[in-house]
């Protein structure tokens, strides 16, 4: 680590220690969407959002080195992650490639603020892995777009000013051609979105219903048309800003807790938990090793591609076999704490989210290992 890094790791350090996180991890009513808000107005004061993006948007430029130390730091100290991580993730770095200046000017500002959360619109009930099937219709009526149709899982939408959503402006168009995307606010009228109540009992997700949703042609993001070019980008982001290292730091921390949880309990003396045990401390230094090559390769300006899948695979089997390990070898001492079961029920959507284990397990037989691809 230079000294440079080690200054940042500091001041991050210092500035986390000052200013302690609203003990909030999901927003579960307005209040607490609130407070999560006002959380990211202060982290954005302290100059500590958006750390990635280039300074003339507002952020520092930050390193790759840097946003690793950023995301290993926020995750050691429990914070919360910010309203409007989609916002810095996603809808950002889209509108830093395909935005015009006055959509940058307008959007980005507030993004970092946290004046405006944003949602992403872009799954639905047909079209999931295969997004090129999305069927929302956004029709041109001189200066306005009339969108009609539904999307789903759209994460945090309930609490979002505005949603990037991915529609069909070309109604004879198939596939991933004549799609174009656009920003839709969440207040229009005919914008209906109902929070999903999931197993884990937090209503993460809704279904976004749009009906006849008029929305200016001036937030056409990119070239109509152009959707599936300008959604790449968006995609190619969503794991982006250090998820996967402030994964790594959650997972090497339920790791240790578990340890000690046994341990304190005499556990360890059972030789099939120490088994268990090492298997899973295993998964934490491969995943250490993976994200390791990955920062090297990054370090070194070349491109990552079809590893990021293997990257995420190994992610979401890692995450869901530590939560079954500890609830296994726990027994009802984990029905006790809530947090393991909480664990074992929200890992689930890891291997569904951001694209399922299935869909990397062909990208990584296809791209990596060079498998012949399946007769159409
Ligand atoms: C926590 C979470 C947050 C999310 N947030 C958002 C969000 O904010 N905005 C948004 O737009 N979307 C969001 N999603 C949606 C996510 O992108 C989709 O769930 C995902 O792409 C899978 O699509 P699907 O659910 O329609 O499943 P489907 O694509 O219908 O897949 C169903 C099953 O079939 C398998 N399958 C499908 N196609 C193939 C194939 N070609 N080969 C082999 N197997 C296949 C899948 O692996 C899966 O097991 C979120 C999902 C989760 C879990």
């Amino acid at each position: 680590m230079s000294s440079a890094d080690e200054t940042f790791r500091h001041e991050l350090r210092t500035w986390l220690a000052e200013h302690p996180p609203p003990g909030i991890a999901v927003a579960t009513s307005p209040e607490e969407a609130e407070a999560l808000r006002r959380w990211q107005r202060t982290v954005h004061a302290g100059g500590w959002v958006g750390i990635h993006w280039p300074v003339e948007y507002g952020g520092r430029g930050a390193p790759l080195a840097q946003v690793a130390i950023y995301n290993e730091e926020l995750a050691r100290a429990r914070v919360p992650d910010i309203p409007g991580r989609a916002g810095v993730t996603l809808v950002g770095p889209t509108l830093m490639a395909h935005g015009t200046e006055e959509q940058r000017m307008r959007w980005m500002p507030r993004i970092l603020a946290g004046d405006d959360i944003w949602c992403q619109l872009f799954s639905e009930p047909g079209a999931g892995s295969d997004l090129a099937g999305l069927a929302t219709r956004a029709a041109r009526r001189g200066d306005i777009y009339v969108v009609t149709g539904q999307k789903v899982w759209s994460s945090h939408a309930q609490f979002a000013d505005w949603g990037i959503a991915l529609v069909r402006t070309d109604p004879s168009s198939h596939r991933s051609k004549g799609l174009s995307m656009l920003a839709i606010p969440m207040t229009a009228s005919g914008v209906d979105a109902r929070p999903l109540r999931q197993m884990t009992g937090e209503s993460e997700f809704n279904e976004v219903f749009l009906d006849q949703v008029e929305v200016p042609v001036e937030n056409l993001i990119g070239p109509e048309g152009q959707g599936w070019r300008v959604a790449n980008t968006t995609l190619g982001n969503e794991r982006g800003g250090g998820f996967i290292w402030k994964q790594q730091v959650r997972q090497e921390m339920a790791f240790e807790l578990l340890a000690k949880s046994c341990a304190g309990a005499g556990r360890l003396r059972d030789p099939l938990v120490r088994q268990r045990l090492a298997g899973a401390w295993i998964d934490v230094e491969l995943f250490r090793l993976h994200n390791a090559r990955t920062l090297g390769r990054l370090a070194r300006g070349e491109e990552i591609g079809a590893e990021s899948s293997l990257v995420k695979l190994f992610w979401a089997g890692a995450s869901q076999r530590l939560y079954e390990t500890a609830c296994d070898v726990l027994g009802a001492e984990a029905l006790l704490s809530g947090a393991w079961t909480q664990g074992l029920l929200s890992t689930r959507a890891n291997s569904i989210q951001g694209g399922t284990s299935e869909i990397q397990r062909t990208v990584i037989g296809e791209r990596i290992l060079g498998l012949p691809r399946p007769p159409v």
